[in-house]
């Protein structure tokens, strides 16, 4: 299953290509996220040769795996899937971003957990933007409430937004998602004028999801090749 040495530097060079095209035409810089989800230590070492830095992971225990793995304090981990409560110490102890933060309950327990010897933890808030059946992420109208109850906790930093739209055959209708998003993310600025980042966009849509306003893109199958489970 693993992707060859060529391919996976043939790949990450066109996504990177893409993805700097994109901001370019957005007029805007935009940070790659490497999904690595499901794919063994040396794929991410196989990207961070190439000068990758940040990975995005959806459970904790395969990233702590990882992590030990690798021992490379140069890389940067976001964790992108669902947050349990009785997780929340291990990501405040071993993650660089949260990007799934979705209820106040979270806030406490990762600000006591994060190690004074640690720069604050970067959190962004998920917005469940459009997908009723999905049950992660707040609701548009949670997310004044919970950006406020962040910055009262000195070791997190509210960085912004991140959102996963339903999967949509039809692009107009993840258009429409994005821009929500993009407005969402404006109106919280005007509250929060040091946010600056709007993670949407996957391997399918992240040219669409630069247009409308994403400052990052979390981007896995398109870079490692397709995952032998789908993993949402
Ligand atoms: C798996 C995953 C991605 C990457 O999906 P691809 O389609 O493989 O690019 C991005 N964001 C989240 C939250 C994911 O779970």
């Amino acid at each position: 299953m693993h992707a060859c040495f060529m391919d996976s530097s043939e790949n990450y060079r066109a996504v990177r290509e893409r993805v700097v095209a994109a901001a370019q035409r957005a007029g805007r810089e935009v940070t790659l996220l490497a999904v690595s989800k499901t794919r063994p230590a040396a794929s991410v070492r196989g990207l961070a040769a190439f000068g990758q830095r940040a990975f995005g992971e959806n459970y904790v225990q395969e990233c702590l795996a990882k992590q030990r793995e690798l021992a490379d304090p140069g890389l940067e981990w976001h964790l992108i899937g669902p947050l349990q409560s009785n997780k929340a110490r291990e990501v405040a102890a071993h993650f660089d971003w949260l990007q799934s933060l979705d209820r106040v309950k979270l806030v406490a327990l990762l600000d006591r957990a994060r190690p004074p010897g640690r720069t604050p933890l970067n959190v962004l808030i998920q917005v469940n933007v459009d997908d009723e059946a999905s049950k992660s992420g707040c609701t548009p109208e949670q997310i004044g409430a919970l950006a406020a109850v962040v910055r009262t906790a000195p070791r997190l930093a509210l960085r912004g937004l991140m959102a996963i739209p339903a999967p949509a055959a039809d692009p107009r209708r993840r258009e429409t998602a994005f821009v929500r998003m993009r407005a969402l993310f404006e109106e919280l600025r005007r509250d929060h004028a040091d946010i600056d980042t709007l993670s949407m966009g996957m391997s399918e849509d992240f040219e669409l999801a630069i247009a409308c306003g994403a400052t990052m893109v979390r981007v896995g199958s398109a870079l490692f090749g397709a995952r032998a489970t789908t993993v949402r």
